[in-house]
């Protein structure tokens, strides 16, 4: 604290992402990176944007990055908006179009960004509770309310809520905008898109950092009613100009344009995912349905943050929340079959001591 701060800064909470250690030999199980890399062709064209354009400016409306994005999904560009991160385009979204008279609502267990950027827009919530089994129970959200937000499988449980409950939500609430943040939708959900044609208070929110292995590169877009684009554009240029560099727009169009690499690669961790989800299973875990790129397990003999303690030790790193109801639980990304492996003995050796 210093007597510079502004009254706002003095009173944020902020984020507290997983941890990015600098150690060789880590096996990286925590912040639900993909283990497969970026594509191939989107490498090749972030290289060849790597020359004297740098000097230049990016196009601020980042206009190909859409029309891509437009085409993969079927939609025309303009209900397309783009931002550094799907985070970004969050963070506007709460401003420009969750800052409401009436409270919003989200999951009491849910992406932790949430409540922190009602605090830094002052924005008010309440949280819905999870049923028991851990999953969102729509009609929880069926009431007066300033807007709707949770991510779809969510974070960190996994668990997937039908389209077709996506859909009695929006037909129950119409006054309010319904945000469904699709980070992890391409790991065996259904995207909720197709239905921003009919109902024009959804808005969708996907990411390139986790099904397009480009965490790195910073890159996320929200699909929605040309009205609820036209809101954050408006922010958008009240606040960055060009959130998306050269390099970012490159490589990103280029993501898009090679559909196979990503059918591939998404195939492959919801391969691996079930086979860790048995292992985990065999060593006595509960395991949530996950059709996200990470699984929420407890055990019920073995205390969760100690076993994170001991993975650790092994050079393993898992993500665990000290929160309440998910104490027990610890998040593991699903790597590779290799690094499932390895997560796999190391587990056994740990409950053997
Ligand atoms: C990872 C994640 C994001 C943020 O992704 P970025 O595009 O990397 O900012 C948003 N929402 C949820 C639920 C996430 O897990």
């Amino acid at each position: 604290m210093s007597r510079f701060w502004s009254d706002v800064v003095k009173g944020l909470t902020p984020y507290v992402p997983g941890e990015q250690p600098k150690l060789a030999n880590l096996v990286k199980l925590n912040t639900n990176e993909n283990p497969y890399g970026p594509s191939p062709r989107a490498l090749e064209a972030i290289r060849a944007a790597t020359g004297e354009s740098l000097k230049l400016y990016p196009d601020p409306n980042a206009e190909q990055l859409k029309a891509a994005i437009g085409k993969y999904h079927g939609i025309d560009a303009r209900n397309v908006v783009v931002g550094n991160g799907s985070d970004e385009v969050l963070a506007h979204i709460f401003l420009g179009l969750l800052k409401q008279a009436r409270p919003i609502l989200f999951p009491d267990i849910s992406y932790s960004f949430y409540p922190v950027y009602c605090g830094l827009y002052q924005v008010g919530f309440e949280t819905i509770p999870l049923a028991d089994d851990f999953s969102i129970q729509v009609d929880g959200y069926i009431k007066p309310n300033g807007g709707i937000i949770f991510p779809n499988p969510n974070a960190p449980t996994g668990c997937l809520v039908p389209l077709a409950d996506i859909e009695r939500l929006l037909q129950a609430n119409t006054e309010s905008v319904v945000v469904i943040d699709e980070a992890y939708v391409d790991f065996g959900g259904e995207s909720a898109i197709p239905l921003t044609a009919r109902y024009p208070n959804l808005l969708v929110v996907q990411t390139l950092s986790k099904s397009r292995s480009l965490a790195g590169l910073r890159v996320g877009f929200a699909v929605g009613h040309a009205d609820l684009i036209e809101a954050l554009e408006r922010v958008k240029n009240s606040f960055n100009s060009y959130p998306l560099d050269r390099l970012a727009i490159a490589g990103a169009v280029a993501a898009f344009e090679d559909r196979e690499y990503f059918e591939q690669t998404c195939n492959a961790v919801i391969a691996t995912r079930k086979r860790l989800v048995g292992e985990l299973q065999a060593l006595g875990f509960e395991v949530l349905p996950s059709k996200a790129n990470f699984i929420f397990a407890r055990h019920p003999q073995h205390d969760a943050e100690k076993s994170a303690l001991a993975l650790r030790q092994r050079s393993i790193i898992v993500r665990h929340f000290r929160l309440p109801r998910i104490e027990q639980f610890l998040r593991i990304t699903v790597g590779t079959d290799e690094q499932c492996a390895v997560l796999v003995a190391a587990l056994k050796e740990v409950f053997a001591a």
